[in-house]
Formats: structure tokens, sequence, C-alpha cells
């Protein structure tokens, strides 16, 4: 039971799913004071590591929760090389070589305050539960299993079965967010229906301790070895701790096989080195999709992260999506629950995560995309000079090709919520839309960028519970006045700093909590409190 609740059954948010996603949401309700009971049926246990690449915008929502440093220090450690290698096998040839900085020994970045970083979900998932256990209002429970939901005049009734106690319990609460990667009732029982491709290609993962790979063939440490082979199965071998664990991906195409009938010994042999010695810690059959639910929401009851978009790792998008999802989501319901958020701010949920979610799931079906014709995979691995001009062709269409998976700052900083009904345009055009570069904006509806106040200070850790309102020179009084008749947190940050104010382009730029820019002007509008319902999803339109 969490601490603000006197009654252990009844909650203002039920979060379905202590994955990261859950785990991410109920951290940033717990620290906007929200109280939320996470039922999760699994035990807690992490047996498999799947995300790696916790991206930019994921460690900002982490310096912002005050784990950035813990993140850092707990996944690859900061000088292993993140290179990357296209090649037959580890005693095979060469075929292409994509170098990249450390995470550890490269200069700050202009674009953001955190380099994206390399940390397993065995290791981050524990540091966000440990997080969100610390905030008194969340109450986590293992072993409890959603098992239905009806919705109730004050919001929705859930019947769980707490399986430690083989009893079933009913929980009410105001907001039920399902972050159960779609495998709880409550996708089917709200009618949600999946767009897209189901099943793109079967795989299977093979997760692996091998002691000082390094020192038995002469390839370098890389993170990520990506096999070429000619009959296309193309398996990887990525890095999880920088030392001894790795992960085996063997792309089983478009056969859905028992795992216990692949010959996982014969790929190590074949891709790894026969005299590798390797131990298997577990095995994790998983099918690629190209999928986005048609609704995220009905009433109280809300989905978040794969329960709304599941699609190929390629690109590291999936994990950092959800948490994308629950960084929006957290601040409204909190706005809600507070009782100065007008109805559309929920409603703008849908609205601004969808589209990202469509143009993410696209992006990494993309970067799924065969990069080698059958020929030329056919004798890639010749040691002739005909397999050299196949290689040498190889290698020109992976460097060209295959930047965009491993780069896609364009996404990650650049992502914008153009059409939301919560964001006043200011006229200014659409920038174009990049996978690939990022440029800076303050242009209503995208992240509001970051820069230096002063050493170790980004404009980004100015924003958080409530809107602020950042000033180079504007006059904001009306706005506040506004704000403050509305209940709405607002604080007014003065910055004198002409390559600031550059960057802002404006004179007043009011940043959402989640430090988005919802409207921007050289002046405040006429109709100040028109600007605030609109922001706060009270209204359809700023007179
Ligand atoms: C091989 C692979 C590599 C990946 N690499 C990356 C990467 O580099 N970067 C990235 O961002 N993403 C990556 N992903 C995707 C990432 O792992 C997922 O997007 C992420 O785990 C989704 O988090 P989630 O919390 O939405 O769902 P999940 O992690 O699936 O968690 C859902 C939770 O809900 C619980 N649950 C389900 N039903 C119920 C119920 N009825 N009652 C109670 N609890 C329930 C489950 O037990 C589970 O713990 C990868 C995925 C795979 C398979």
């Amino acid at each position: 039971m969490n601490a603000l609740t006197t009654d252990p059954f009844s909650t203002s948010v039920l979060i379905v799913g202590a994955g990261p996603v859950g785990l991410g949401l109920a951290a940033d309700l717990g620290s906007r004071g929200v109280d939320c009971i996470v039922v999760e049926q699994g035990d807690g246990g992490i047996f498999h590591p799947r995300a790696n690449t916790i991206n930019s915008r994921t460690m900002e929502f982490c310096r912002r929760w005050g784990i950035a440093d813990k993140v850092r220090n707990s996944g690859t450690p900061p000088d292993f090389p993140l290179d990357i290698s296209y090649l037959t096998s580890l005693q095979g040839h060469v075929i292409a070589h994509i170098p990249r900085p450390t995470y550890g020994g490269a200069k700050p970045l202009p674009t953001t305050p955190e380099r994206s970083q390399r940390c397993n979900q065995v290791f981050f998932d524990p540091i966000l539960r440990d997080l969100a256990m610390s905030f008194p209002s969340v109450d986590l429970r293992y072993n409890h299993r959603l098992d239905s939901i009806r919705e109730t005049a004050g919001g929705i009734e859930a019947m769980v079965r707490n399986l430690a106690a083989g009893r079933s319990e009913t929980i009410s609460a105001r907001f039920l967010v399902s972050c159960c990667g779609g495998h709880s009732p409550v996708p089917r029982t709200l009618g949600v229906r999946w767009e897209g491709m189901p099943a793109l290609s079967h795989h299977l993962n093979v997760f692996l301790r091998i002691p000082d790979l390094w020192t038995r063939h002469d390839k370098g440490k890389m993170a990520f070895y990506f096999f070429v082979d000619k009959d296309g199965h193309n398996p990887s071998l990525i890095e999880i701790d920088g030392n001894s664990l790795w992960r085996l991906g063997i792309n089983l195409r478009d056969e859905r096989v028992d795992p216990k009938s692949v010959d996982i010994d014969a790929a190590v042999r074949r891709y790894i080195g026969s005299d590798v010695p390797y131990e298997i810690i577990s095995v994790l059959p998983w099918t690629c999709r190209s999928i986005v639910a048609d609704c995220w929401r009905k009433g109280p009851v809300f989905l978040a992260g794969d329960a709304v978009h599941q699609h190929s790792p390629s690109g590291g998008f999936g994990m950092n999506t959800g948490l994308g999802d629950a960084f929006d989501l957290s601040w409204k319901l909190a706005a809600t629950l507070e009782g100065w958020a007008g109805p559309q701010l929920l409603e703008s949920y849908e609205a601004e995560r969808k589209p990202l979610a469509q143009r993410i799931v696209r992006t990494a079906t993309e970067n799924r995309a065969e990069f080698s014709a059958p020929d030329t995979r056919a004798i890639v691995e010749d040691d002739t000079p005909e397999g050299a001009t196949a290689r040498e062709r190889m290698r020109e269409g992976i460097l060209r090709d295959r930047t965009q998976v491993f780069v896609s700052d364009g996404i990650v900083l650049g992502a914008r919520y153009d059409d939301s009904p919560v964001i006043v345009a200011d006229g200014s055009p659409r920038p174009p839309d990049s996978i690939k570069d990022y440029t800076p904006t303050a242009r209503p509806g995208s992240r509001a960028p970051h820069a230096w106040i002063e050493p170790g200070i980004s404009t980004l850790d100015l924003f958080g519970k409530g809107f602020t309102l950042l000033s180079f020179g504007g006059e904001a009084t009306s706005i506040a006045q506004a704000a403050r008749a509305k209940g709405v947190p607002l604080s007014i940050v003065a910055i004198d700093d002409p390559d600031i104010a550059t960057l802002y382009e404006r004179k007043l730029v009011l940043v959402r909590p989640d430090g988005y820019v919802a409207w921007r002007g050289d002046a405040a509008p006429d109709n100040a409190a028109g600007l605030i319902d609109k922001v706060r999803g009270a209204a359809k339109a700023i007179a």
C-alpha cells in the first residue's frame, strides 16, 4: 500500500505491467506525487537481454529523474568501442567497419546534455524499479496478474489475481494504463486492433557468456558484429556488458520453429569460432512485427509502450518510444488529477504519440531491409577475386544505407507534435523531417532545445512539474495572471543570454512539463486566458 492512500484496493492510476514502460510511468507519476498501483504478473526477474540502447531522449528523462549517472555506470563501460563490423564470421572476412565514438570519451554534444548509452534492460529495468519504489506514492505489486476490467462511474474496476496468495482482488482506480506489452486482456477488452504487419520474420536470441571473446579472433573489440552469409540468415552478435555477456541473434526468416530444433552449437562454431568456449544463459524466440494499435485510449483506460507499437529492434527505438509515451502521458494524468487540465489534454496523448509511433515503426521496418542481393551473398564468403569484389560492393552499400540504423537524432531529439490539439502553431514552416539529422528548433510542438545556461545546467533542467515561461526580455505578466486564474502551475524564467535567445527565436516561449514548446511569441497574446485554456486542453482554439 502506498503512503498516500489508506485503502489498499483503491488508487488514482492503476498500471498494468512492470516492464520498462510501466516502471517509467510509475516513476514519473511518483515524482509528481500521484498515487499509483503497479500490478505485474512476474516476480521481477529478467532472464533475457532485450533493449540495449538508452537513447539521448530517454537519458534526458533519466537526468530529470536523477538516475543518469547510475545508468551511465551500469551498462557498457564508457571506454568500450561502440564500432560496428559487418563480416562473414569472426574467423572470416571483414566486409565493412563503421567506427563510432565511445560514450565516455567524446566531447559534450551541442544538441543534448545526455549522450545515448548502452545499458541493457537487465541492468536498466532494476534501476527504474528502484526509482519507482523510492516514491512513497508508488505501490509495486509483483506476482499480481490483471484478469479483467470493467468501467465504472468513477473510473475503472480491475479484477487482479494475487498469485502468491492464490486469491482474487478487486482494485478500483480513476485511470488505468496498460503497459502490458499487448499481453494482458486490456487491449482485447477495449476492442483494439493492430494496423500493419503482424509477422515479418521469426528469430531466436541466445544469451551467451563468452569470456575474453576478443582474445580469440583478430577482428577487434566491437559492440556489434553483423554476419553476412550465403543463405541470408545474417546472424548478429551484440555485446551486453562490455565483458563476457553477448547475445547471438539468429534470423529464422519465415519459419516459426521449435527453438529446441535450432542447432545453436553449429551457429556458434560457424560464426564465432570452433574452439571458443561458451555457456548458454537463456534462449528467447521472438517475432519481428510492424504494427501500431488503432486506438490508444478508451475512456479512463490508456495503452502505452509495446501494447500500442511493436517493430524491428533495428535502430533501438522500442523501449525508448514506450518511455516517451509514459513521459507524455504522466504529466497529463497528473494535471487532470490535480484539477487544472481540460478534457483535451488527455485526448492529446494519442494525437501526439500515435503519428510518431507510426513514423518510428516505418523507420524500424525500413532499417531491417536486406542490404545484400542473393547473387552477391552467394559468393561473399569465397576466397576468390569474385568474392573480394562482392564484399567491396556490399561494403559500399552498407556504408551508404546503414548509417540511419545507428544515427537517428532526427527522430530521437527531433520528434514533433505538429498537429497536437494542445499546441499553438506560430505560422513558421514545418522543418523537414529527417531520421538522421536533428536541427534544434523552438517551434511549437518541438522539444525545447538544449543549451548550457551555465556549466552543468541545461535549459532542459528548467522544465518539470508545471509550465515554464522562458522570457528573453518579453513581458510575461498577463500570461502568469491567466495561468494563476486557472490553477495552472507556471514559473517564469528570465534568460539573459543572446545565444540562447537566438536559438529560441522569440521573446517569450512557453514550455510544457514534458519539455515541449506549447507556444511562443514576441509578446503575450491579447487573450492570454485563451492561450492558457488551449495548452491545458480546455479550449478548441484561441481567440
Ligand atoms: C531482441 C530485442 C531487442 C530489442 N532492442 C531494443 C533496443 O535496443 N532499444 C529499444 O528501445 N527497444 C528494444 N527492444 C524492444 C523493447 O524490449 C520493448 O519495446 C520493451 O521491453 C517494451 O516495454 P513494455 O514495458 O512496453 O513491455 P514489456 O517489456 O513487454 O513489459 C510488459 C510487462 O507486462 C506484464 N504483463 C503482461 N500482462 C499482464 C497482466 N495481465 N497482468 C500483470 N502484468 C502483465 C509482463 O509480465 C511484462 O513484465 C528490443 C526487443 C527485442 C525483442
